[in-house]
């Protein structure tokens, strides 16, 4: 069963999928929740933690995503290397991902180079035509979410997955708290 992730648990939400701001134009999803794995919401404390000691708090863009999302997703992308393959089951259907960014104190984004969803060559781990201060923050990020356990996607900043994901089955809506989203 997927689990809540909520301001509670230290983190802030920013659920774009729930929102006209996704690439697709509209939400591809109704309910603006962060739901994860119990083991995934395990991993995300340990870098909330972490975020913590530098004066910094995580902001989570979008967590599971149902199936029928990942296909709306999958639809619309025009580059399929930053979409994963609903036909394979996805990563973020199985609640074993989430995406994510820095804030600092005042709640503000750190600057990470590009935005979230910005499909393009600039949104890679160790791009170099980003600024010093972006490359920095990424790092920042990087590191925290590695030393707390979590495998990174090298073409999006933003992305972070349990190793081995695959492992865990895609989940359909059964597996949603209060029903589907
Ligand atoms: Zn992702």
């Amino acid at each position: 069963m997927l689990e809540h992730v909520t301001e509670a648990d230290g983190v802030l939400l920013d659920i774009v999928y729930a929102t006209d701001r996704v690439f697709t134009g509209r939400a591809v999803y109704t309910r603006p929740v962060a739901l994860l794995l119990p083991e995934a919401k395990a991993l995300l404390a340990l870098a909330v933690g972490m975020a913590a000691a530098l004066g910094l708090r995580l902001r989570i863009f979008d967590a599971y995503r149902p199936i029928e999302a990942q296909w709306a997703l999958w639809n619309a992308a025009t580059d399929k290397r930053f979409v994963s393959d609903p036909r394979k089951g996805g990563i973020h259907p199985r609640g074993a991902a989430v995406d994510l960014t820095l804030v600092d104190a005042d709640g503000a984004e750190l600057d990470m180079g590009c935005g979230f969803d910005d499909f393009t060559a600039r949104a890679a781990h160790g791009c170099l035509e980003i600024s010093i201060e972006a490359q920095r923050n990424r790092a920042i990020l990087l590191g925290i979410m590695t030393a707390a356990g979590w495998d990174h996607y090298r073409l999006e900043w933003w992305h972070y997955q349990l190793f081995d994901c695959r492992r865990y089955p895609p989940l359909s809506a059964s597996a949603v708290p209060e029903g589907p989203m």
